[in-house]
């Protein structure tokens, strides 16, 4: 993958991720997957962007809140 290929369509500010194009808010992906962790998602606060995945800086060892 071209981490370089900002996908346009997929605006996104979390850099930590893997996916993510860089130098631009954009996730690098042609799709994503996006779920939630509720049962009754309500706010935004509730999805997820299931294609995460860590990049090189760290998330505190996996402890970010759900
Ligand atoms: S995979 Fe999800 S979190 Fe990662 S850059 Fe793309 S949209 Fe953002």
């Amino acid at each position: 993958m071209d981490k370089k290929n900002a996908n346009r369509s997929i605006e996104c500010t979390v850099t930590q991720c893997a996916n993510h194009s860089g130098k631009e808010n954009y996730c690098a992906l042609n799709k994503i997957k996006v779920g939630t962790h509720e049962k009754n998602p309500t706010v935004s606060q509730c999805t997820d962007c299931e294609s995460f995945i860590l990049g090189n800086s760290s998330c505190n060892s996996g402890s970010c809140s759900k």
